[in-house]
């Protein structure tokens, strides 16, 4: 049994874990940095401590300070949410050393996933479909050949990537041999590994991803999935459930392919398994080992909270329920709400003057935010997270509408702007987009 949480994040993931666990009865700890002393999940905790200065390096990042706030706290078990230390195997490790339980996969698991190739061949292995490509690191030497077998276009990618990092596309052979020599400095620049490896290079893919959660002990589950496609140098913007592309029968077809694969791995806790769709194929790109950002679209449409889920399962208490039990009502989008000028993302820190959230049936709004608060300069700009649900992608669609104009945020520059645009666009509405609609659109709407 978990009696008391300490969540290792801040603003509204961390406000997120800690309602999970209040309606868990579980006590919990916020940390924050001297940048966060007035932040909502400090305030709603029921502990919280001061673990450094502002820079992430020194306050969410530090796992001695983590540990050390465990240790005079007595907290039992960590919630790492998302970002920081929540993929990182050695934090896990460093926990169970210290007798605390991780709420998230075994530190294996991590590893395994956090390595690109590691990554794909276990995804082959267990049976889920992957971008044709290279078996494994590619050397400069060797590439053309590769390619060839390939077929162009094709994409170097970095074996340690995040972020898009060390990524680049070769269209013909001629553009191959600069490819190759800048992804590998780029990769060595970000990551201080230079192993690159190739993949077939998709032109107008989807990005739809699939939710799975599971016990550790061999059962798993799969909560459909969500098309993150439209995004803006590889960040989601906006995110549905289900995606306008599938049908039922793709969607339980991919939905039990990952829930397979989960079983085999005996993977605990909730994961995404990512893909790109294309052609009604789809192609495993990586899988998080942790909750992430759009999760709410997901319990918008299952009725199941997640992170009751990752609780319990940490905690031995296997699964709340069975696949059969999970059945998906009606549609959800999110809008990532960021404190960044709506046209040119430029982030803009600074002083909530005015903040009303929007509220009705089927809203729900994950924030930290609140009039007076001052969003500090040095933590990536989510400031809100605006979820609705609808029985219908047109009902979704008519209430997201009426819900972005009830919606204040005055003294800061967010995106909100941005999704009373596309709320209005035509292949939005029709559900008719890919991975680069958002940025072409962005480009051709530019004044
Ligand atoms: P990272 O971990 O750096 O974000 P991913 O493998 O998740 O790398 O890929 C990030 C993005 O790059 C994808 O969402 C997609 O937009 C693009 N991408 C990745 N692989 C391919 C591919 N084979 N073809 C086309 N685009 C790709």
């Amino acid at each position: 049994m978990i009696s008391k949480i300490l969540i290792a994040n801040r603003g509204e993931i961390a406000l997120r874990v800690l309602r999970a666990c209040k309606e868990l009865g579980i006590a919990t700890v916020a940390v924050h940095s001297t940048a966060d002393a007035d932040a909502m999940h400090v305030r709603l905790a029921d502990e919280s401590v001061c673990i450094g200065p502002p820079p992430s390096r020194e306050s969410y990042l530090n796992i001695h300070q983590i540990v050390a706030a465990c240790e005079i706290t007595g907290a039992d078990a960590v919630h790492p949410g998302y970002g920081f230390l929540s993929e990182n195997a050695k934090f896990a490790d460093i926990l169970e050393a210290h007798g605390i339980t991780f709420i998230g996969p075994t530190a294996d698991h991590i590893r395994i996933m956090g390595d690109k190739i590691t990554a794909k061949k276990t995804a082959e292995s267990l049976g889920i479909p992957v971008v044709p490509g290279s078996d494994g690191e590619v050397k400069p030497e060797n590439a053309i050949e590769v390619a060839r077998k390939i077929g162009f276009p094709v994409l170097i990618k970095a074996t340690a990537g995040g972020g898009g990092r060390g990524m680049k596309v070769a269209k013909t052979e001629a553009d191959l041999e600069e490819a190759v020599s800048t992804a590998r400095a780029e990769a060595l620049a970000a990551f201080g590994n230079d192993a690159v490896y190739m993949e077939k290079y998709l032109g107008k893919p989807r990005h739809i991803e699939v939710q799975v959660v599971g016990d550790g002990e061999g059962n798993a589950i799969h909560l459909g999935e969500r098309d993150c496609s439209l995004q803006r140098r590889h960040q989601k913007v906006w995110e549905e459930a289900n995606s306008p592309a599938l049908n039922v029968e793709q969607r339980m077809a991919i939905g039990k392919v990952c829930a397979d694969a989960m079983k085999k791995l005996k993977y605990r806790g909730a994961g995404t398994i990512e893909f790109l769709y294309e052609n009604g194929e789809f192609y495993f790109i990586e899988m998080n080992t942790r909750l992430q950002v759009e999760h709410p679209i997901t319990e918008a449409i299952t009725g199941i909270d997640l992170v009751h889920e990752q609780i319990r399962v940490a905690s031995g208490g296997g699964l709340s329920v069975t696949q059969d039990d999970i059945t998906f009502h009606g549609h959800a989008i999110e809008c990532r709400i960021n404190a960044e000028d709506p046209r040119t993302f430029v982030p803009s820190p600074g002083t909530i003057t005015h903040f009303h959230a929007p509220g009705g049936l089927g809203v729900r709004v994950d924030s930290g935010a609140y009039q007076g608060y001052r969003i500090p300069p040095y933590y990536d700009s989510l400031i809100g997270k605006l979820i609705v649900h609808g029985r219908t992608r047109v009902e979704c669609m008519m209430r997201l509408r009426r819900v972005l104009d009830e919606f204040v945020i005055d003294g800061i520059k967010t995106t909100l702007p941005l999704f009373q645009d596309l709320i209005s666009n035509q292949d939005i509405a029709n559900g008719d987009y890919d991975i680069h609609w958002l940025e072409n659109y962005l480009a051709n709407t530019s004044a």
